[in-house]
């Protein structure tokens, strides 16, 4: 059994010799396999060696031609051919990437692939199995031991037990034949009596000791059997432990060819594992070659369209060098074609220029018509409105005013119609319409918004008078001058035309002056003169024109704010010098602020002069009744004529009379062109509100409403156009010629009076003629 044993253990030794030679064939099969991929893999790294060669030789052929033809046109093939070129690298890189892949394979064969993990996992399996396997030899051989050493000691054992039979035999046979000798001697002796019986007494005595030798013998006898038997128990022990020992070893036998039989499963499904790795790295390769072989098949072709593309540069090359010498021949004769086409052009310039030339003369010419027609609008305009506007100025209850019910208000105004005005005279309400009425709420910008117009048309050469009409104490004062922080009208008024002609300066050249004088008891005086005491008269020009002027009257050329400030103050401190009560004095003389604006169109040479005049009425309190004595008379004498007068004047040119009574008054006689024709005029009347000043108040809001009614007929709307149509402020200069004095006669006789900006000079200035407002 031992023995079966020992031969089962050699025959499982050589069965895994013969696997291990197996595996080693495998491995070295795969070794070649490897060596194999190799090989391609450097074929095809030759291959793609030998394509970057050709693409580099390519390359360089491209780039000699390049350098040979250098042309414009055969840019684009260039071009064409760098393309060509950037994808073929890319495509070489791409193979490049794909061998590196492939390389990479056997080092790490299908990482992470299902078939790699399985085989790994039977190799671990094979080796766990091999490790159980020699476990196993390791266990046999320790019970072959065993059992080796149990048949030595059986074999001992059986060797004594031979012994102990041998010597009981032995001994049994010396006793045996002891016997026979002992019963021959009986026998004998029995023969012989006497002695016999001695002897038979020596052999009964004899007898008996071997009787006990006997007895002795059988006891060593049957300890001996006893031993036997004990050896035997011992060597059937030792059978039942050898039997159990054959059955560990079949159960071992069995283990062994389930592993064998696992083993060489795994290495079944290892083979083909193999199998299918090396079939897909096979296929692998047989796909890149066939792909590397369709890319260099189509590297070839594009190789061939490069061949010809560079064929076809050849004529576009020499096509270049055709047109290159038609155009230095082209070149050659550029500067006699340069001069034709100069002189062509010169010749399209002229007529150009010309055409140009008789467009502007005709746009001059619409020009002008538009700038008639504008004027005459305004004309219409002004007629439908009348030229005579007349608006109220209420001012509020201030704390000269007092108390009590002399201060209470007598003014109220109507919510829905601001031209109409109710005073409640002595208990009993009467109203007036006029064409305005600002409450005592308006603020000075309001009122100026009102007049905003009028003060512009000065620049298109109309002339405005603005009177400020009204008791002393209403408001005059305030509504033209204002305040340093609230200016009135008059500030207002030129800073507007400061303005407007900043924004026409591009096309016309605006010079603006202003004169400043006083009308006191119907004397004329320059405010900004430097002899204020200075009477002025209004005289005939000496020239025979007819026209008036007031000789030694001063005018300032104003350019800014600041100009006007300056005048204003030299006027003021004029009239405090002399006068010590100026108030007194200013509420009982008319104060003018003449503003002239003179206007040279730059591209035409038409001239505008417009005048503005700003006037500041004495007050029109009648103090006659209060018998007022000595120059307080003579004063409101003067005052009371010269405002009469200016109603007589509108009364006369209301009723179209052919004789308007302008001389009447110095007043009336310096502003007769600005009352008449198409001239304009606002009368700002101011009132008090208060119940004390209602019999002023009256007065004044009918002399007011008497003026509004004076409007131009319609037969002196007919001379008025008439009028407008003699273009007395309106002439027609050519350009570039020297401005000619304008023929209106305030502003003719201009020599000598170029101004000088911010410098106070005296001057003559002549005054318009009184022109017959036709009936
Ligand atoms: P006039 O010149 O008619 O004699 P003033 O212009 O001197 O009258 O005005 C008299 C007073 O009333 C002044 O103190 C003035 O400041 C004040 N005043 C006149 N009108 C207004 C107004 N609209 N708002 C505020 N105060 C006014
Ligand atoms: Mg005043």
């Amino acid at each position: 059994m031992v023995h079966r044993m020992v031969e089962a253990m050699s025959q499982l030794q050589e069965e895994k010799a013969r696997l291990q030679e197996e595996l080693a064939a495998l491995q070295e099969r795969l070794a070649l396999r490897d060596s194999d991929q190799q090989a391609t893999s450097t074929q095809l790294q030759n291959q793609v060696e030998n394509l970057k060669e050709k693409l580099i030789s390519q390359a360089q052929e491209v780039s000699r031609l390049r350098s040979e033809l250098g042309g414009t046109d055969l840019e684009k093939h260039r071009d064409l051919l760098m393309v060509e070129n950037e994808r073929l690298r890319q495509e070489m890189r791409r193979f490049e990437a794909e061998l590196q892949e492939l390389r990479a394979k056997p080092v790490a064969p299908c990482t992470g692939c299902e078939h790699s993990q399985e085989s790994a996992q039977l190799r671990d399996k094979l080796s766990q199995l091999q490790l159980e396997v020699v476990e196993n030899k390791g266990m046999l051989s320790e019970l072959n031991l065993e059992v080796q050493q149990k048949t030595d000691r059986l074999a001992e054992v059986e060797l004594r037990l031979k012994d102990c039979l041998a010597e009981k035999a032995q001994e049994e046979e010396r006793l045996s034949r002891r016997l026979r000798d002992s019963h021959e001697t009986i026998a004998s002796l029995r023969a012989q009596s006497p002695p016999i019986k001695y002897v038979i007494k020596t052999v009964e005595v004899e007898s008996s000791k071997t009787k006990q030798a006997l007895s002795e013998s059988q006891a060593r006898n049957q300890h001996l059997q006893e031993q036997v038997a004990m050896q035997r128990q011992v060597l059937k022990e030792m059978e039942q432990q050898l039997q159990s020992s054959h059955q560990l070893t079949a159960q071992l036998r069995a283990q062994i060819a389930m592993y064998e039989s696992e083993l060489e499963r795994a290495h079944g499904q290892m083979l083909e594992e193999m199998q299918s790795l090396e079939e897909d790295k096979n296929r692998a390769i047989e796909e890149a070659f066939a792909r590397a072989q369709v890319e260099m098949k189509a590297v070839h072709e594009n190789l061939a369209g490069v061949r010809t593309n560079l064929l076809t540069l050849q004529p576009a090359l020499r096509t270049l060098t055709n047109d290159y010498n038609g155009l230095k021949r082209q070149v050659r004769g550029f500067p006699l074609l340069l001069q034709e086409a100069l002189k062509s052009v010169k010749a399209e310039i002229g007529q150009a220029i010309e055409e140009v030339n008789s467009n502007n003369q005709e746009l001059l010419r619409k020009y002008r018509r538009e700038l008639q027609l504008r004027k005459k609008c305004h004309n219409e305009l002004v007629r439908l409105k009348g030229n005579i506007r007349v608006i109220a100025r209420v001012r509020p209850v201030t704390k000269e005013d007092g108390e009590g019910p002399e201060a209470t208000n007598a003014v109220t105004f109507d919510a829905d119609d601001d031209s109409i005005i109710h005073l409640l005279h002595k208990g009993k309400p009467v109203s007036f319409e006029l064409d305005k009425v600002f409450s005592p709420r308006a603020s000075q910008q309001d009122v100026f918004q009102e007049v905003q117009a009028l003060i512009t048309s000065c620049i298109d050469g109309f002339n405005v008078c603005i009177f400020a009409y009204g008791q002393t104490g209403a408001g005059k004062t305030y509504t033209m001058e204002g305040t340093p922080e609230n200016p009135g009208i008059n500030q207002r008024a030129l800073q507007l035309l400061f303005s407007e002609v900043q924004e026409k300066a591009s096309d016309w050249d605006y010079t603006i002056t202003v004169s400043a004088a006083e009308i006191y008891n119907e004397v004329l005086r320059d405010l900004l003169g430097q002899e204020p005491q200075e009477k002025l008269e209004i005289r005939l020009c000496p020239d025979g024109s007819g026209q008036l002027y007031v000789p030694g009257l001063t005018e300032f050329r104003v350019q800014s704010v600041e100009d006007i400030n300056k005048v204003f103050e030299f006027g003021h401190t004029n009239r405090t010098t002399e006068f010590t009560n100026l108030n007194e004095h200013s509420s009982r003389s008319h104060a003018l602020l003449i503003v002239t604006v003179r206007g040279v169109d730059c591209s035409t040479g038409l001239r505008t002069t417009g005048k503005l005049n700003l006037v500041d009425l004495a007050g029109s309190e009648r103090v006659g009744k209060s018998g007022a004595e000595g120059s307080r008379l003579r004063e409101a004498q003067h005052i009371n004529k010269s405002l009469s007068a200016l109603g007589d004047v509108i009364a006369a040119l209301r009723s179209r009379q052919g004789h308007v009574p302008f001389r009447n008054s110095k007043l009336t006689y310096l502003l007769q062109d600005s009352l008449s024709g198409d001239s304009k005029t606002l009368m700002v009347v101011q009132v008090s509100p208060v119940e004390k000043n209602t019999s002023e108040t009256l007065y004044s809001l009918k002399f007011a409403e008497r003026v509004r009614s004076v409007e131009l007929g319609p037969g002196s709307r007919r001379a008025e156009l008439g009028s407008w149509s003699s273009q007395e402020h309106l002439e027609w200069e050519p350009a570039c010629q020297t401005p000619q004095p304008s023929a209106r006669a305030h502003s003719a006789p201009s020599s000598g009076t170029t101004s000088r900006p911010g410098s106070i000079r005296r001057k003559l200035q002549p005054l318009g003629k009184s022109r017959p407002v036709p009936v």
